[in-house]
């Protein structure tokens, strides 16, 4: 034993803590930490008990008779208050989180080293971690080590959180030695313990000392790149707690972000035991684990800004379709408890029975007290059915708790090539369908991009490629776009009412300069990842890098990127026969349709071309939506089909253009 066992009244109970252990202030014995009816009588003598060799003084005896032991989850009714930062102030009550209380006592029983939380945002799922670490300092003291995704996470969380624990609880508050340097962002400094506070890209700062806690919060969130060489931030703090194979405990908390992310492997394929939460219908009293699709409204409600006025959606139990308010699911999980997705066990039967070394739980927003069942059924309607991907994202990570699989997954150019019908190139659909023909411009160095396509009238949005491929020079992209006529098989002829061409990157002061010798016809553009409306235009008076004003100056139009590659991504996903279908014409080659393909949403939710494949594409149907954007191709009437028939087709003066079927 190290110096510790010498100093008169340092009660370090053999078995309990190991090696070096713990910072144990003479004055703070070590507590009787255990509860025989949580732990088998195997486990309590694992732990040890106090040996009649140590002699307490009255003053310790007085201070472990108190410290009668108690689960977590009663230890936090007692000694917990929260602060004003949290979603809800005031003493902890277990009735208001019901399904937490669980998981606090499930991380101190005795087999349980690991605790993966995979939950949505606003479930409370932090103060797991909280309530585990005060318990700890308080019931079985260690250091501690709170990882967060980055500094100012870990500074604000131990400002705002961790300390105010300590302050405000009269029985944490005991712990605090009081000397304001021990209070530091980076660490808080205990009579009994240390608690450091380290963030994922520190890697050396979580390698070097053994410590048994360990709370890895948000892990989804922490940089990729952080610890490549290292291991991954539970690995290295599974290095850290190795010392202390029987005490240690390890909770990784976070919302899910993609399959392959850190929480929800750990959930699906580490974790012994997976528990979901089931719930007790206040009606009938039928047990049913909470799912998205018993969340229930009007069946005309399809506008997620009604679903906000309005506010009318229901649960329909499975048990009695009595329909529960937000009240009636506040007192479901009330009644409700945790059981084990293998077998279908209690919490306590379950961990008894398997005694697992690692555990984890799933939590949906659609449990949690400060969640409203229609906020689930608005953050539904805003994918549009699902074809909105970046909302599409954001409610399985952030209501169903589930990971998002990127979508170049999901994308193939065999998909892209079942668009297309059975007309040739340069052929418009006929029977008044179309409103327009608009242009996308993608400019390379050597040659653009393009592509000329057909949009019906209406918010479907429903489109027909026309023609696309590659010229090399401003000559050749003139005559494709206002020289070469489009017709349909009624000889109608269509022109290209708007063309967008990229601006950046290459060429640009040569497209500026195509750009004003065809006013009215085309605008160059230039993408932005996120921006605050979806389009916007800034007058440019200046060539790029110099001083040389432009004749006239020009508008540019900068539109957000991934505003408009998520609407094309939806599009895609229409079946042909089907309202607003992204069709092709019947000789769309294979190249063509795998540049369709290269994208696909990162782990930040923005399109990228990681590979950096071609997707020349891609790039000209995403100005197409832009251009059907700003010129509100959407609410352009349509004709009356009843009305006076239209003037026949002006048929061209000369001798139709020959189209070029390449
Ligand atoms: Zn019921």
């Amino acid at each position: 034993m190290d110096s510790h066992a010498t100093r008169p009244g340092s009660a370090v109970l053999p078995g309990w803590f190991h090696g070096e252990a713990l910072l144990m202030q003479p004055t703070l014995p070590q507590p009787l930490p255990v509860d025989p009816a949580w732990f088998s009588a195997e486990q309590m003598d694992r732990l040890g008990r106090a040996p009649a060799a140590v002699v307490f003084s009255p003053a310790e005896r007085r201070v472990m008779r108190k410290k009668k032991a108690i689960r977590p989850s009663v230890w936090a009714e007692r000694h917990r208050v929260l602060p004003d930062s949290a979603s809800y102030s005031g003493k902890w009550r277990n009735s208001t989180v019901p399904y937490l209380p669980g998981i606090m006592d499930a991380s101190f029983f005795n087999s349980v080293q690991e605790i993966v939380i995979c939950a949505a945002p606003q479930t409370g799922k932090t103060e797991v971690n909280y309530t585990c670490l005060g318990y700890a300092v308080d019931r079985r003291p260690g250091n501690a080590l709170v990882v967060f995704p980055d500094q100012d996470q870990a500074q604000d969380n131990c400002n705002d959180r961790i300390q105010p624990m300590f302050e405000d609880s009269p029985r944490l508050r005991r712990y605090l030695t009081g000397r304001q340097d021990d209070q530091a962002a980076k660490r808080l400094r205990l009579k009994n313990a240390i608690i450091y506070m380290a963030w994922a890209n520190s890697a050396s700062k979580l390698a070097n000392k053994p410590l048994p806690y360990v709370v890895l919060d948000e892990e989804d969130k922490y940089p990729v790149t952080a610890n490549k060489k290292e291991g991954s931030p539970a690995d290295l703090a599974k290095k850290r707690t190795r010392t202390f194979a029987h005490m240690r405990k390890i909770w990784r908390t976070s919302s899910p972000t993609v399959e392959a992310g850190p929480i929800w492997m750990a959930l699906t394929t580490e974790c012994q035991l997976v528990f979901d939460y089931f719930v007790q219908c206040p009606h009938c009293g039928a047990y049913q684990k909470m799912v998205f699709t018993g969340i229930r409204w009007p069946e005309d409600v399809r506008d997620p800004l009604r679903m906000k006025a309005e506010q009318d959606c229901w649960y329909e139990c499975r048990g009695c379709d009595v329909r529960w308010d937000d009240g009636d699911r506040d007192l479901a999980v009330r009644a409700g408890e945790w059981r084990d997705r293998d077998k279908g066990r209690g919490l306590d039967t379950a961990l008894r029975s398997l005694q697992p070394v690692s555990i984890g739980f799933h939590i949906p927003s659609w449990l949690s007290p400060f969640v409203h069942l229609w906020e689930v059924a608005q953050a539904w309607l805003e994918t549009d059915g699902g074809r909105n991907k970046i909302k599409l994202r954001d409610f399985r990570n952030g209501h169903a708790a589930e990971p998002w699989q990127a979508l170049s997954a999901e994308r193939s150019e065999d998909r892209i090539l079942s668009l297309a019908d059975e007309r040739p190139r340069g052929v418009v659909p006929g029977g008044g369908r179309v409103a327009c023909l608009l242009a996308g411009v993608d400019t390379q160095d050597d040659g653009f991009y393009y592509e000329i396509r057909a949009f019906g009238y209406g918010l479907e949005r429903e489109s027909w490629g026309v023609r696309e491929g590659k010229v090399p020079t401003f000559e050749a992209l003139a005559q494709v776009l206002w020289q070469d006529e489009y017709r349909d098989a009624d000889d109608q002829v269509y022109r290209v009412l708007l063309t967008l061409q990229d601006a950046m990157g290459h060429r640009t002061a040569e497209v500026y300069d195509f750009c004003r010798q065809h006013r009215g016809m085309i605008l160059p553009t230039m993408g932005k990842q996120t921006m605050a409306t979806p389009h916007t235009y800034s007058k440019i008076e200046f060539y790029p890098g110099t001083k040389k004003p432009i004749p006239g100056g020009l508008q540019l139009l900068r539109f957000d990127t991934n505003y408009f590659k998520n609407q094309l991504a939806g599009l895609l996903e229409i079946e042909p026969g089907d309202p607003g279908c992204w069709h092709y014409h019947g000789q769309v080659t294979r190249d063509w349709a795998f540049q369709m393909t290269v994208e696909g949403i990162n782990e930040k939710g923005f399109w990228d071309n990681p590979q950096g494949k071609a997707n020349h594409a891609w790039d000209c149907s995403t100005l197409l939506l832009v251009a059907h954007d700003v010129r509100g191709v959407a609410f352009f009437p349509k004709p009356d089909p009843d009305a006076a028939p239209a003037k026949p087709a002006k048929r061209a003066v000369q001798a139709p253009a020959k189209i070029n079927l390449w």
